[in-house]
């Protein structure tokens, strides 16, 4: 049986990535980043004020205290046409470009009016006075040529406001799969929909819709399928007409497990089936090679892209399900969309219990992962890991106390509370 590496391996060698698209920053949310952004400019562009009062020499209100004769006004968005010269000011708001001549900027609440008129004169009487207060130099925040944003990025709501004070209308980002989900299982109805006994709700889908929607894919529900040949195929030839197919259910030994032998009916080729794993090991993987993609016009409300389809056959147990969607559909979306990883990224765990491990494969144990953080250097450590207590693949209801997987070794073992893992983040 293949291992867990092996997998890995294979997926990062049979996916190969799609070229990074251009979407408006409007669109641009929760996407990655597919370029290094290296500003043109420098921020702020121009010595600016930072507060409304009167620019002027500190050399002239040296104590704080200063009569100067007002020479001009400027706000934000237009410039000073004068210098600033030995007792003279100039009323500036915020966002405006500093005057020459001036190195402060007094704040209008340290000022009164003395003399309004053509002649007009401000009395400044602050203790708040320094050279360089209350402005902002130019290219302080932002120098030109600078790489401010770096490739492989999340964009949130900052990284966008940096790319509008950029300038940019649009930006570089990984691109985004569409995914068809299709559960299969004559025991299913959809959430909604009373249950007759034997049935339980396909919790499957929206489960797997919602771990494809936040690893940055696109997915298409395509509701519940009947274990037959029949429905199956159409089913099949419906969601191969996607980026990825993730199916559920039906890939083991029982008698109507029939999703490995219906994809490859429909042309898929088998990459691996089953994996040395727990949960998952009967994870069924392949690819629908471009050159077999049908397009056939009249039968097609979704053309086929004209790539590779990748397809996934995930254990029907919700555990199992999401466990090998996590591990491996993940990897795979990330490698499509141009991210340089070879397998899901690891991090360092102490067991916060202790903890037994009985299993001869290498199991993928939920767990609830929390940083530490050392408060006298403020730096993080090695975070702590809680394993939940489940009792099987097929339950949810522990795993919600999760946010990671531990990974054990494919070995019995007595685990002290403190003991180093290695842990999946979620
Ligand atoms: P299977 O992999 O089809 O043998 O299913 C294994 C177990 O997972 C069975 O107990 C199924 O009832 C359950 N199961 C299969 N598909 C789903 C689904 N979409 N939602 C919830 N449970 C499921
Ligand atoms: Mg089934």
């Amino acid at each position: 049986m293949l291992s867990v590496d092996a997998a890995f391996q294979l997926i990062c060698e049979l996916v190969s990535a799609r070229p990074p698209v251009q979407v408006s920053l409007y669109e641009a949310v929760g996407r990655v980043l597919a370029e290094d952004v290296v500003s043109d400019r420098d921020s702020p562009p121009f010595d600016k004020a930072l507060m409304d009062g009167y620019a002027c020499r500190s050399v002239d209100v040296a104590d704080g205290k200063a009569d100067l004769r007002v020479i001009e006004e400027v706000t934000a968005g237009h410039t000073p046409t004068q210098e600033v010269k030995a007792g003279t000011a100039i009323r500036i708001m915020t966002g405006a470009p500093l005057p020459a001549g001036a190195d402060v900027i007094v704040r209008v609440e340290h000022t009164e009016i003395l003399q309004e008129s053509d002649n007009e004169v401000v009395r400044l009487n602050t203790t708040d006075m320094r050279a360089e207060r209350n402005l902002l130099r130019q290219g302080a925040a932002m120098r030109t040529g600078e790489t401010v944003l770096p490739e492989g990025r999340k964009l949130r709501a900052v990284e966008i406001g940096l790319l509008a004070e950029l300038g940019r209308a649009t930006v570089k980002v990984r691109p985004q799969p569409r995914v068809a989900v299709l559960a299969t299982g004559d025991e299913l109805q959809p959430v909604g929909t009373p249950l007759q006994p034997g049935q339980i709700h396909n919790s499957n889908e929206p489960m797997l819709c919602a771990l494809l929607q936040a690893a940055g894919a696109v997915p298409v529900p395509l509701g519940i399928v009947r274990d037959n040949r029949d429905d199956l195929r159409t089913a099949i030839e419906r969601g191969l007409r996607e980026d990825f197919l993730i199916l559920s259910g039906g890939v083991s030994a029982g008698k109507l497990d029939l999703v490995p032998s219906e994809l490859a009916n429909a042309g898929v080729e088998q990459m691996f089936h089953k994996v040395h794993l727990k949960p998952g090991k009967p994870l069924w993987c392949g690819i629908l090679k471009a050159a077999s993609r049908e397009i056939t016009a009249n039968s097609a409300d979704v053309p086929a892209p004209i790539d590779d389809c990748y397809v996934f056959g995930l254990p029907g147990n919700p555990v199992s399900s999401m466990v090998c969607c996590e591990l491996f559909a993940r990897l795979a979306i990330q490698r499509w969309q141009g991210a340089d990883l070879t397998r899901p990224q690891q991090a360092v765990a102490r067991l916060a219990c202790d903890w037994q491990h009985r299993s001869d494969r290498p199991t993928y144990h939920p767990g609830w992962y929390t940083k530490t953080t050392d408060n006298a250097s403020n730096t993080t450590e090695v975070g702590t890991v809680r394993p939940v207590q489940w009792i099987s693949s097929a339950d949810l209801r522990a795993t919600v106390d999760a946010n990671c997987v531990i990974e054990f070794p494919a070995v019995n073992g007595d685990y002290k509370g403190g003991d180093e893992v290695q842990v999946i983040l979620w």
